[in-house]
């Protein structure tokens, strides 16, 4: 049986196989409740999704995963309840989309240099309208048979120390705080088993949740995380970071049982600053 919440998947907004409309169908499909929309270093799905459930029984909540870098390795934040109108934000996403289209390109060269020359034009089509990103590059060398899965084309070649790797634009993950908290969004920090002595700067610096429930997470996992979360004050969240099928990232649509009451509770704090800043905003007598 499918979880009722999934708050972390992906669609072609950014590198998901399925459109945001299709996803959201998928979702009522299997009967669940409410899931988040939360597309790398783009808002551009959402829309599509909100408009695609209304007047069905499920919950469309707005966010964003933001890529950040960290010496060796890639930090996640993810953005609930962000608000994807905020001109600063879609100011500095779109520096995001221009640095990912350039860096792609460079992905493209170096595999020409390396006597694997891809079109760049196949690499853009694949894109679509989404923000461009190595799952895309690797799709195309999927199809030219360069390799036999896009797991071969992330480990020989576009993976981190790979040599076709090109680096993105780069954030910090308090910088991708900022950006979040400037756009009224609650910033969580994504898939963080492997970035947990990250935590106590990043909660000084805004952070309200840690995502304990996610593909691949033990029960332990998931109980160190909610420890962690409490020492904190920190709230939770869980998803399946949902691609599509046979993407290689992530589990199916609601594979990662997320028990309801987080979603509630993330709501409840949203509520409460919506109404804190309409106070400090209009503040009477
Ligand atoms: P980018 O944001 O362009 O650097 O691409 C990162 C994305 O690539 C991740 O969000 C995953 O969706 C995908 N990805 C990372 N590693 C793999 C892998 N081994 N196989 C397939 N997809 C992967
Ligand atoms: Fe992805
Ligand atoms: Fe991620
Ligand atoms: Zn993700």
């Amino acid at each position: 049986m499918s979880s009722r919440v999934d708050l972390h998947l992906h669609t072609t907004a950014s590198d998901g196989q399925f459109s945001p409309a299709e996803v959201v169908r998928q979702a009522i499909a299997l009967g669940m409740t409410v899931i988040a929309v939360t597309d790398h270093d783009t808002t551009e799905g959402i829309a599509e999704a909100r408009e695609t459930a209304r007047g069905s029984a499920l919950e469309v909540i707005p966010g964003v995963e933001i890529s950040t870098d960290v010496a060796d390795s890639e930090i996640h934040i993810l953005g609930y309840y962000i608000n994807d109108q905020d001109a600063q934000l879609r100011r500095e996403l779109e520096v995001f989309r221009k640095s990912r289209v350039n860096r792609a390109q460079g992905m493209v060269d170096k595999l020409t240099r390396l006597g694997l020359p891809l079109e760049w034009d196949s690499v853009r089509q694949i894109a679509g309208e989404a923000a461009v990103g190595r799952p895309h590059v690797a799709r195309a060398m999927l199809q030219r048979g360069y390799v036999s899965s896009m797991d071969e084309a992330f480990h020989l070649y576009i993976g981190r120390n790979g040599p076709a790797y090109v680096e993105r634009y780069k954030l910090t993950p308090v910088e991708a705080l900022k950006i979040i908290l400037a756009a009224d969004g609650l910033p969580v920090l994504a898939h963080p088993l492997q970035s947990t002595d990250l935590v106590p700067q990043l909660a000084k610096s805004g952070l309200v949740g840690l995502e304990a429930y996610y593909t691949g997470y033990t029960p332990e996992d998931t109980r160190h995380l909610l420890d962690l979360a409490a020492q904190y004050g920190l709230l939770v969240t869980g998803g399946s970071d949902f691609h599509g099928q046979n993407t290689g990232a992530g589990s199916a649509l609601g594979e990662v049982v997320v028990p309801q009451i987080l979603p509630q509770r993330l709501a409840a704090c949203h509520r409460r600053r919506q109404a804190q800043r309409v106070r400090t905003a209009s503040p009477t007598s």
